[in-house]
């Protein structure tokens, strides 16, 4: 059997695959069984920062492979150490705890916000606003912070607590913190599953104002928009607030699983000793691979994400097939009159990955992929929507 009969046969059916192998990578260019070249403009969902196989966050991970690989957390390793003081110094966060993915690292955040107000205001108030159409993970309890219902069938029960505001209505969030006891409110500020939606500016920095009037936890889910994708280091840069807890993982890695949850002042020390825990959490190799991409999202780097996202939005926007353009920086979602899923398929067929989410095709390359090669996977998306 091939790999695809092997995997249909003994892989759970939790994914809808496409027909595609991908047996070698390099930078945004990857390929097939057959030698079949592709362009990724979806870097395995936002996780390939530098593409595949980029060299010096190769020789990061090699390096540490060298020294050791694991060790438990009974004990102090150098590269969870430098990569923590790295994002606290970049955000301003006091403290980050590490974890494996983006549902851990909700997990936690969920977690630390339940236990900050325990710990000030006792039992009971627990409830955390989070939006219609978010996405926050597959675990129980974040498929409950989810807003979205296609997520949730056939999964009952769910955690309770979690009650839902509609994005972009402060009215409604002003509702929910009335009709309830509210410890936190958390949302993605690009929600990402939920088709490149953007959350706008007053919405945000009201809710932010909110929380601050109520001792309510302001909890960003930077899980996809976060490590330069939206043009700022995360995507809460690009409106005028300051989170209380943040939690991201997808492209810290560059490729490899790490999640983390940074705390800022008020709940730096909501976990004590023994609180809360991850056997991987911090590994040695995944933090020396953030350290190598989180080092290199420089202020010129992210210029380049601006940079790409324009030349993307100009050479769509005027198109027949394209109704609209949503999102920021190297995260954005492209309506288009024919279906996205047709597109997907059209695109693949011509060497070319993109990505949906909802109705909407969804394009995530890598933070610095080449303006040639993104021209020609620009031209391929444009004729597969055009024809
Ligand atoms: C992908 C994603 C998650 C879940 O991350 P996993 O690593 O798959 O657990 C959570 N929140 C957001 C916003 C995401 O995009």
């Amino acid at each position: 059997m091939n790999t695809k009969q092997i995997d249909n046969e003994f892989v759970a059916h939790s994914y809808g695959r496409l027909p595609l192998e991908i047996v070698s990578g390099k930078g945004s260019l990857c390929y097939d069984e057959n030698g079949k070249e592709y362009i990724d403009l979806g870097s395995g969902i936002a996780v390939n920062t530098f593409g595949f196989s980029d060299a010096e966050w190769v020789e990061a991970v090699k390096a540490q492979l060298d020294a050791y690989a694991h060790t438990s957390n009974y004990y102090y390793t150098s590269p969870c150490a430098k990569l923590a003081q790295m994002l606290c110094e970049a955000t301003g966060m006091k403290k980050v705890f590490f974890s494996n993915s983006g549902g851990e690292a909700n997990e936690c955040m969920i977690k630390a916000a339940r236990r900050y107000s325990f710990q000030k205001y006792g039992k009971g108030r627990h409830t955390i606003i989070t939006l219609k159409n978010s996405f926050h993970g597959r675990t129980i309890t974040t498929l409950s912070a989810t807003g979205q219902d296609s997520f949730h069938t056939e999964f009952d029960p769910f955690t309770e607590g979690f009650v839902y505001a509609e994005a972009n209505n402060f009215d409604d969030v002003v509702r929910l913190t009335e009709e309830n006891n509210v410890c936190g409110i958390m949302m993605e500020v690009v929600q990402g599953e939920g088709g490149v939606y953007v959350l706008t500016k007053e919405f945000v920095e009201k809710v932010a104002a909110l929380c601050n009037d109520k001792d309510i936890l302001l909890m960003i889910d930077e899980v996809q928009t976060g490590n330069g994708r939206t043009g700022e280091l995360y995507g809460y840069m690009n409106y005028n607030v300051q989170p209380d807890i943040i939690s991201t993982a997808k492209g810290l890695g560059g490729g490899l699983p790490i999640g983390a949850t940074m705390f800022g002042e008020k709940c730096k020390d909501t976990y004590t000793p023994g609180s809360h825990g991850s056997t991987f959490g911090g590994n040695p190799i995944s933090a020396a691979a953030a350290c190598n991409v989180f080092s290199r999202l420089t202020p010129e780097l992210l210029e380049g994400v601006k940079q790409r996202n324009e030349i993307i939005v100009n050479a769509l926007k005027d198109l027949d097939g394209v109704e609209e353009i949503s999102g920021m920086g190297l995260m954005l979602g492209i309506k288009c009159k024919k279906e996205a899923k047709e597109i997907m398929l059209g695109c693949l067929e011509k060497g070319l990955l993109v990505l949906t989410a909802k109705d909407k095709v969804r394009l995530l390359p890598p933070l610095n992929i080449d303006i040639e090669t993104l021209n020609k996977g620009l031209n391929i998306l444009t004729e597969v929507i055009s024809r």
